[in-house]
């Protein structure tokens, strides 16, 4: 990294994994970047459950996510949650990876959750206050976008499922995982109560998970619906959310049980798994799709592209592991 001006760096995308990466830059190296972040809408639902994750590389995000969210307890940000996941099948629950990660252990164990009408608030007002600028703006092709980072800039493409459409990047490998919830008031429940994401029938999933605030707010879910786009409320499928949680816990149908409301999400995955790496880069790029317009020529030289997103179900709780990845990636790139 160079010893004089900030570099400057421009992250496509405010989700979790863009604003956590803009954390950790400007908490590893506090003079270094000069940072801009584009988005064009805010982001999606937040705890931590395990989830089959086969790869070592996401296990260490996932470990050390969960070690910092259990730091941000005291502030209210997370909340500790004793936990049960029913298991359904014969696996051998001994092996499970992340059995000395959890607190207490096992299958009762303890893990956190977040709300993120909340934490992202918090993370972006930390940005803010380190002189982060941020811009809604959808940004069409990296072109476009390198022409707002200036030429041996630092380009990081955090956008989700947009990794689709973003000309330049055009990743036909994402693809959404619907996911439908409903916000209950429900201030009994105080654990979080699951069958193992991925084994429901018909893209049905089923978990509760009560939030750090507002007070006795509790999500129920949901479904896990792979290569549906459908962000419109469903019904049937709010009315089985209901009747499978309630099943798990009885209490959700005391009268002091209210309906707040109902959240259609997008969980933006990728065949293969999250992409996570950083090139330097030729510019201006070049596009196949279209011939480029003059704004997004850019300017000539290079710049290094950062590609994080694909995350799927797992942003929240791989944010902090591969935001300090990409810190670490970016840091060793600019010395090359
Ligand atoms: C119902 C549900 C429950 C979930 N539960 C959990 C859970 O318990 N634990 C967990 O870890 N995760 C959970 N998730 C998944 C989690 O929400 C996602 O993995 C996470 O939000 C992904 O973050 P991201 O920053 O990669 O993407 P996003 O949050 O989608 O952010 C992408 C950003 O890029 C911007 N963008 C896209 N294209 C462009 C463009 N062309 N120009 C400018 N900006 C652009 C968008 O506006 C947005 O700001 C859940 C998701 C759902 C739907």
């Amino acid at each position: 990294m160079s010893e004089g001006r900030p570099v400057q760096v421009v992250i496509l995308g405010a989700g979790v994994i863009g604003l956590t990466i803009a954390h950790t830059l400007l908490t590893t190296s506090p003079n270094a970047y000069n940072i801009k972040i584009s988005f064009a809408s805010p982001w999606a639902g937040a705890n931590w459950s395990p989830i089959r994750s086969f790869e070592e590389r996401t296990r260490t995000w996932e470990r050390a996510t969960f070690n910092k969210m259990w730091e941000l307890i005291p502030q209210g940000l997370a909340m500790a949650l004793p936990s049960r996941v029913f298991f359904t099948t014969n696996e051998d629950l001994s092996q499970l990876w992340y059995k000395d990660l959890v607190r207490d252990g096992g299958i009762a164990f303890k893990t956190f959750s977040v709300n993120p009408e909340l934490y992202l608030p918090w993370l972006q007002s930390e940005l803010l206050a380190r002189g982060v600028e941020f811009v809604r703006r959808r940004v069409h092709s990296l072109g476009e976008a390198v022409a707002l980072a200036g030429p041996n800039s630092v380009l990081v493409n955090a956008t989700g499922l947009g990794a689709r459409s973003l000309v330049g990047v055009e990743d036909t490998d994402v693809f959404p995982i619907r996911g439908q919830t409903i916000i209950v008031h429900a201030p009994g429940l105080k654990e979080f109560i699951s069958l193992p994401l991925g084994t429901g029938t018909q893209g049905q999933a089923t978990y509760i998970i009560p939030r750090p605030s507002p007070p006795g707010e509790v999500l129920l879910g949901g479904t896990f619906q792979p290569d549906n786009w459908d962000t419109s409320l469903d019904v049937p499928t709010a009315k089985g959310i209901f009747e499978r949680c309630a099943a798990l816990a009885p209490q959700l149908k005391d009268a002091e049980t209210r309906v707040l409301r109902h959240n259609v999400g997008l969980r933006p995955a990728r065949k293969g798994g999250p992409r996570v790496e950083a090139a330097w880069t030729d510019v201006p790029l070049k596009s196949e799709l279209l011939p480029l317009r003059e704004s997004d020529v850019g300017a000539e030289g290079r710049v290094l592209l950062v590609h994080a997103y694909g995350f799927g179900a797992a942003g929240y709780q791989n944010s902090w592991g591969a935001a300090q990845e990409v810190t670490d990636l970016i840091a060793s790139k600019l010395n090359n």
